[in-house]
């Protein structure tokens, strides 16, 4: 995003920040987030394979990190075995946020538990409960948060920098996989042992809900399996946002 929407004094840090991480490996890249932010630096993880590449980073250079997931309440079971094998695997308390029990009541009792495929309104404002709130419930206190994006995933993510302001929840964004490549990350994955979701070995490279996910046919973007029945435009989730425009997640 541009500094032009931004506070003097964080644009001044983040030139600091992004001086002093060129040129760093992704190993040192995490170690660096956690020396500079300490406790005020976490881990947002999907169980994704970027996230689960960047949970095992984690666990052997700053165990003392927290990592978090968000449970909307309607994930793969594969979803779940995999969070509790990540949790055993590591041995990580990985805290998980759920969405406000008032507001799902509120939700599902006017529009039902499947309003996602009524209309893209509905459908975003059930993202924006079951992950929106509880993502910023999670970050609320913090300074900086990881994730797990690649510019590779989507034109949308061409220009994410390895750290960056995240105007719409005030605080400082760490990219650490930016530029990595699938192939990259799944030689990780195998070189290290690191612990994935078993739908990946069954046609689904990029997994949300299981309402809202299906597998991909060969050759088909890996975006085709998420929210299917809307035009791609449409795709986002409400957790993402460069330059004033959702990133689909
Ligand atoms: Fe709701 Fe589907 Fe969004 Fe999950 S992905 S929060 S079920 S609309």
């Amino acid at each position: 995003m541009g500094n032009r929407t931004i506070g003097l004094a964080v644009a001044e840090s983040l030139q600091v920040w992004r001086g002093k991480v060129q040129g760093l490996s992704t190993e040192e890249l995490v170690t660096w987030a956690w020396q500079t932010f300490g406790s005020r630096v976490a881990l947002a993880s999907s169980l994704g394979l970027e996230d689960q590449v960047l949970t095992d980073m984690v666990s052997r250079l700053t165990p003392q990190m927290a990592v978090f997931t968000l449970d909307t309440g309607r994930l793969f079971p594969e979803t779940y075995d995999l969070l509790h094998r990540t949790r055993t695997h590591y041995g990580l308390d990985i805290r998980v946020f759920f969405p406000d029990a008032r507001d799902l009541e509120e939700v599902v009792s006017s529009f039902g538990p499947n309003l996602f495929r009524e209309s893209v309104a509905l459908r975003k404002r059930c993202c924006h409960v079951r992950k929106v709130l509880p993502l910023r419930r999670a970050l609320a206190g913090l300074g900086a948060w990881i994730c797990g994006l690649r510019k590779e995933q989507s034109s949308a993510r061409e220009d994410i920098q390895t750290v960056e302001w995240d105007e719409a929840n005030s605080l400082v964004k760490i990219n650490p996989l930016a530029d990595w490549t699938e192939a990259e990350v799944w030689a990780y994955i195998r070189e290290h042992g690191v612990p994935y979701n078993a739908l990946h070995d069954k046609g689904f490279p990029s997994i949300g809900c299981a309402c809202c996910t299906r597998a991909v046919q060969p050759g088909e973007d890996c975006r085709a399996g998420r929210w299917w029945w809307e035009a791609p435009d449409k795709k986002e989730c409400g957790l993402h946002w460069r330059d004033g425009k959702l990133v689909s997640r």
